[in-house]
């Protein structure tokens, strides 16, 4: 079990599914040959023939003050809403028993948090049971950006996807809409990072002089942070996703390299990069989200 601490704050990763890809159907601009060439992506972020590993992932937060939360649900079971890309990996997995193998009480979780509202970051918010979705995390509240959500209503929404994994969550009462800045608690923030969608939002957090950054699909592969002109498929705004990581990038090398993304489909980045020549001591990976709900 993947854990990492950002001062008071600990965050563990719940691996939901991984595997390997062809780097070129997912970011059109990188080939696998290009991925070979950033040599610490392997053996974590990428095989020896050049094939990139992706995984979908929940971070569960754990404050010293005992709050428990969830930054984004992966793809859930049971879901009918997958695209035809990802349909062979249909097949159900263990999330819950992992999750609860992990010393965590779903109904003791207090906050989820999608980063945005594509389908793989919002499976677990329900759950199949007794032909019916329920919110899986029935004490929760679920936090979402105002804006992203009022996005899907007004133009292309899943509905498949938000019938199985939104719509149960509001009907409960359970769902509060923010604002892409909302300020959760002391050591939390929501920082806004549209690009992928025209209301993603990551999350900030500091604690004890430490800093983190949870990316949602901001960042989708570590390969972004050598490469952040390697937009992919799903973003809904290449440039805007481009001009944005670029300025997460430098802000992060102002600061002495302290502080780095987590990309929802990464892994272990606990490795040096050598972006430019520049060795870069990635130290922290991940973030939370805790705190107060911003209902306005
Ligand atoms: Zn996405």
């Amino acid at each position: 079990m993947q854990k990492w601490r950002v001062g008071d704050v600990t965050i563990t990763r719940i691996l939901e599914r991984e595997g390997l890809g062809d780097i070129s159907a997912l970011m059109p601009p990188a080939s696998s040959k290009d991925l070979l060439e950033i040599s610490w992506l392997q053996p974590h972020f990428c095989d020896a023939a050049g094939q990139f590993r992706i995984a979908a992932q929940a971070l569960v937060i754990a404050t010293a003050a005992g709050r428990c939360i969830v930054v984004d649900t992966c793809w859930g079971n049971d879901k009918k809403c997958l695209p035809q890309l990802f349909q062979a990996q249909q097949a159900n997995t263990p999330f819950l028993e992992d999750f609860a193998a992990a010393g965590f009480d779903r109904t003791r979780i207090d906050t989820v948090l999608c980063t945005h509202l594509h389908f793989d970051h919002v499976g677990w918010n329900t759950m199949l049971q007794d032909g019916k979705w329920v919110p899986t995390f029935p004490n929760a509240r679920y936090l979402m950006a105002r804006a992203e959500y009022q996005h899907w209503i007004d133009n292309d929404c899943d509905w498949v996807v938000f019938s199985e994994s939104i719509a149960p969550v509001m009907e409960a009462g359970l769902v509060d809409l923010v604002e892409t800045t909302a300020v959760i608690c002391d050591e939390v923030r929501l920082v806004p990072t549209p690009g992928h969608t025209p209301n993603h939002v990551s999350v900030e957090i500091s604690s004890r002089g430490e800093e983190a950054l949870i990316t949602g699909d901001f960042i989708h592969h570590p390969c972004q942070m050598a490469r952040p002109e390697w937009w992919t498929v799903f973003d809904d705004s290449p440039d805007d996703a481009i001009a944005r990581l670029s300025g997460c990038l430098s802000l992060r090398d102002r600061r002495g390299c302290d502080r780095a993304g987590r990309p929802a489909y990464g892994l272990k980045l606990s490795e040096s990069a050598d972006r430019g020549g520049m060795k870069q001591a990635i130290t922290k990976v991940s973030a939370s989200l805790n705190g107060v709900h911003d209902k306005t």
